[in-house]
């Protein structure tokens, strides 16, 4: 693709960067036929190669982010389907994160959606505020019908109650046995408050195998919600935090840091680029994100034997932070194979659930379109159990799943001698 910054735009660093990604794109199209959005609507203006088009005009003149242009980047799904479609190796992710924070800067959306992305990046970023949110949940449900849509979105998404606390509190899990690694484990911040049961089988089915495995107090939130929201000096403070509190680790050895949440994984993992304005703390964004693995990619180092008689027909839902974000397609299924399950793919595996970080709050009718398609291809496999590796799509699956959803994590863990989790 021809572009015409000028030489002054391309002292930035950002603008040299989205000029590199967008001059790799030849317009083919190819990109199209897996965009959800565009399957959805057929409009080219919600592809990706149309979003490409639009953000190049957006950045070339200068002239600020228009309303459209939002609309359009905020129906993007950040599922980055395109990207591993894509034959020219088009880096759209980095060029929609630099969308998204230009949009964010320029400010054009509406009031009343302005308020609910900061209500989503200040209530969903931190355990506790999440907590206190769920605790609150029940107080707002006799109002709902008053409430505007992504609040009622998110009320509908709540659990009944508030989970208990944590079993993965901060400390040092011992390795049972001879000590073979000694890993970082994210806690995260939904994660934390509605993914208990897969930090629990993580701590099982490493310290088991002989891993001893640290939960850092300081660590939290990955970011990932901020940089998806556009946010990224707040995303980029996540970051930091956790690099300093992970890294503090290392006099005593430190192998990996797991992620059990492949969309938080993404981020760490890109923790480089996160904060590549800020030379201080660069070289340890990168050590970081060559620690970061994903818990399957632990496991598959480990020797896991099957403990219990398993054979059950799982339908494994690769997320999309997971296939596209990561790269790793059939590595939890080989493992949950190598158990003896009987694992199978999801027909349109590549499309995404709706889920997205926010995403089902903020575009709930496509986040609904999208879920209803997956579970209907989900199903269609009649599967006695369905497992993926996180949180989000567990959430937007939960209600009209044929079957229980688990996580990866959590047969891994049952199947080598953990507690059954259904
Ligand atoms: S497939 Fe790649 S090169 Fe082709 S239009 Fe899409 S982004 Fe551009
Ligand atoms: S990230 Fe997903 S929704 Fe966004 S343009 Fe790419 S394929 Fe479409």
């Amino acid at each position: 693709m021809q572009t015409t910054f000028t030489d002054a735009q391309r002292q930035d660093p950002d603008i040299q960067l989205a000029d590199d990604i967008l001059r790799a794109c030849v317009h083919c199209g190819f990109c199209l036929a897996t965009c959800p959005t565009y399957t959805l609507w057929g409009n080219e203006l919600d592809s990706p190669r149309g979003r490409i088009y639009q953000i190049k005009d957006m950045l070339e003149t200068g002239q600020g982010a228009t309303p459209e242009i939002a609309t359009h980047m905020d129906r993007c799904l950040s599922c980055f389907a395109c990207v591993t479609t894509c034959p020219s190796g088009v880096d759209y992710k980095h060029l929609s994160d630099l969308a998204r924070e230009r949009i964010e800067a320029d400010n054009p959306r509406g009031l009343k959606d302005r308020l609910m992305r900061s209500l989503f990046a200040f209530m969903l970023t931190s355990p506790l505020r999440f907590r206190m949110a769920l605790a609150l949940a029940p107080l707002a449900r006799p109002f709902e019908g008053r409430l505007p849509r992504p609040l009622r979105t998110a009320l509908g998404l709540a659990p009944d109650s508030v989970p208990r606390r944590s079993a993965a509190r901060p400390g040092v899990y011992r390795a049972q046995g001879k000590r073979k690694m000694r890993v970082a484990l994210l806690a995260g911040c939904v994660q934390q408050v509605l993914g208990d049961r897969a930090h629990a089988a993580t701590l099982r089915l490493l310290t088991r195998h002989g891993v001893e495995v640290v939960m850092a107090g300081d660590a939290g939130c990955c970011g990932a919600l901020d940089q998806h929201m556009g946010r990224a000096e707040r995303a980029a403070g996540h970051a930091r935090r956790n690099i300093a509190a992970w890294l503090a680790l290392e006099g005593g050895g430190l192998d990996a840091v797991v992620v059990n949440a492949s969309g938080c994984g993404t981020v760490v993992k890109d923790y480089a680029y996160l904060l590549r304005h800020d030379e201080r703390h660069l070289p340890a964004a990168g050590r970081v994100a060559t620690l970061a693995k994903d818990i399957t990619e632990v496991a598959a180092m480990l020797d896991l034997t099957p403990a219990v008689e398993t054979g059950q027909v799982v339908a494994y839902h690769s997320a999309c932070s997971m296939q596209h974000g990561q790269k790793i397609t059939t590595g939890p299924m080989d493992l949950l194979a190598s158990l003896g399950f009987d694992v199978r793919t999801v027909p349109e595996g590549h499309l995404c659930c709706g889920s997205a970080g926010t995403y089902n709050l903020l575009q709930p009718d496509a986040a609904q379109d999208l879920k209803v398609r997956k579970l209907a291809n989900i199903n269609s496999l009649e599967p006695e159990i369905i497992a993926t590796g996180n949180i989000g799509c567990q959430m937007q699956l939960n209600d009209g799943a044929a079957a229980p959803i688990v996580h990866t994590v959590e047969l891994l863990d049952w199947a080598t001698g953990g507690p059954k989790p259904f």
